[in-house]
């Protein structure tokens, strides 16, 4: 009788513990649950958080400049367009074209060591090649990032930033440019646009013009994102460029590159 009793009271102090044991594991098993998905949407967030501060850039009410060009390396004038930006010790952001990266190597090398920040602007610049499917839009952007790599002797190069030819936003290939930046998205990539430009990719303008229409895009807005070419088949902007950033300064911008948006990542 006595040893019945004994046997029970272990059977309920073992019972105990296990009953502990369970409520243990399931409130470990909570934990870990509720950690998960907030993981997740942590690293989801920080993904979009830095294509919506991009943006925002539009709405910001400081007075900056971003100064970008496009369509490049061209041999005449990206070098005249370094020569000024170093002469007013203002840094710019060039988005370049994969296939003249590879022609002329040295203008890139030159324009990041002068301290700017080289973006991608797809290998061919053509949308019949960068839209015919999926893969051939990352290839694009793939070789682009290899042929900077190559010229600047930075095997691990990635811009993350991507402007799209002729802007994201455009009647012409809307739902291959709308898929498009979820394909981006998919491979740590943002883009930009523009909120502001000269209009030089129109050949009929003489310095004078490029430098009022930059005026009047400017009108009213704090935050700029200018849009112009360093190449010679538009309207040169390079004759329009000291005086449009001396009117910027006299109009109280500071100047910025978008590699501020990725200073965390060693690779730049
Ligand atoms: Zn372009």
């Amino acid at each position: 009788m006595n040893i019945y009793w004994i046997t029970k009271k272990q059977i309920l102090f073992f019972f105990a513990i296990f009953f502990f044991l369970c409520v243990g594991i399931s409130i470990c098993f909570f934990i870990f649950a509720e950690e998960k998905p907030s993981f997740k949407s942590t690293s989801s967030i920080s993904l979009e958080d830095t294509q919506s501060k991009i943006d925002a850039l539009y709405t910001n009410p400081e007075k900056v400049a971003y100064l970008t060009f496009d369509d490049g390396p061209t041999k005449v004038a990206t070098p005249i367009i370094l020569d000024i930006l170093k002469e007013e010790k203002v840094f710019a952001t060039f988005f370049v074209i994969g296939s003249r990266v590879e022609e002329f190597p040295n203008i890139v090398k030159r324009t990041y060591e002068e301290g700017h920040f080289i973006a991608n602007h797809s290998y061919s610049h053509q949308n019949t090649k960068l839209y015919q499917s999926k893969t051939s839009f990352l290839n694009e952007i793939q070789k682009t990032d290899e042929a900077i790599a190559k010229a600047l002797g930075l095997p691990s190069y990635q811009s993350h930033l991507f402007r799209f030819p002729n802007g994201s936003h455009t009647s012409e290939y809307a739902v291959a440019k709308k898929n498009a930046k979820l394909y981006l998205k998919e491979i740590g990539y943002y883009y930009v646009d523009w909120n502001a430009l000269n209009n030089d990719s129109m050949q009929k303008y003489s310095s004078s013009e490029l430098l009022q229409n930059l005026k009047n895009s400017c009108k009213g807005k704090n935050t700029l994102v200018i849009l112009m070419h360093d190449t010679v088949d538009v309207s040169k902007s390079y004759t329009a460029l000291q005086e449009s950033i001396q009117f910027l300064k006299q109009e109280g911008y500071s100047f910025a590159t978008f590699s501020s948006f990725f200073s965390d990542n060693s690779s730049f």
